[in-house]
């Protein structure tokens, strides 16, 4: 996005709650009723799905990335909010998340040394339609709070396919093979690195963003999202 349209949006417009969009006052990220029926995932949380123990779907199988972690599940009142952050030109809720996304980090893998952050890529095509890649904002957002570097576009994303979770769960694998690479090898060799998503769902998109990584060096790779989908959820087209 330009960054003069950036800042015009952020200084003009009244802040809005990040999940039901109601003007808010402008110390606030969220309002009451929202902030209160947040779905925040705690108890046992399994570090290779994010989920909590009972809606853990990962059954043990192994994924090129260290860990997952991730403030919410994806319902509720944040299923509405990352509607209007993806799709109704709500970038500005980024604040928003990557606080919450900054505290999940600093609690989770608050005991690592990230030598960087970057996010899941867009094609070059998606981010013109969008005008932005909300992942970007979210490890902005969380570089900014945590003091780590950011690093965009480390990963590119070739070509687009098809949505994971509208295809059968057995071509899933095969729908991202060879989609992402990495930008510039010397930017990954031996780094430990926080690759930053907005929804886990199968985690076949973090996974292969991670392959590419670990394929070029990178010595750990630990991922943060926003939410997690509960088991059997049926998602939007999103
Ligand atoms: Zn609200
Ligand atoms: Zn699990």
């Amino acid at each position: 996005m330009n960054k003069w349209f950036e800042t015009l949006i952020l200084s003009i417009f009244p802040r809005r709650c990040a999940c039901c969009g109601k003007t808010i006052d402008s110390s606030r990220m969220m309002c009451v009723d929202c902030e209160k029926e947040l779905p925040r995932i705690d108890g046992v949380i399994c570090r290779k799905c994010a989920r909590g123990k009972d809606e853990c779907m990962c059954k043990g199988s192994g994924n090129y990335y260290d860990s997952v972690a991730a403030p919410f599940y994806y319902e509720g009142c944040i299923r509405h909010g990352v509607h209007i952050f993806k799709f109704r030109n709500g970038f500005r809720n980024y604040e928003a998340y990557s606080l919450e996304m900054s505290e999940t980090v600093k609690e989770r893998l608050g005991n690592i040394n990230f030598d960087f952050i970057t996010e899941v890529p867009m094609t070059r095509k998606s981010r013109k339609k969008r005008g932005y890649n909300q992942c970007f904002y979210l490890a902005k957002g969380i570089s900014e709070h945590l003091g780590i570097e950011h690093k965009a576009d480390v990963l590119s994303k070739i070509y687009n396919t098809k949505i994971q979770h509208e295809i059968k769960y057995y071509l899933r694998k095969g729908n991202l093979t060879g989609v992402f690479d990495v930008t510039n090898p010397s930017d990954v060799e031996g780094k430990t690195i926080l690759l930053c998503d907005d929804i886990l769902t199968s985690g076949e998109t973090l996974n292969e963003c991670a392959k590419m990584l670990w394929l070029y060096g990178a010595k750990e790779i630990h991922c943060i999202t926003l939410a997690v989908t509960k088991r059997k959820m049926k998602t939007n087209k999103e």
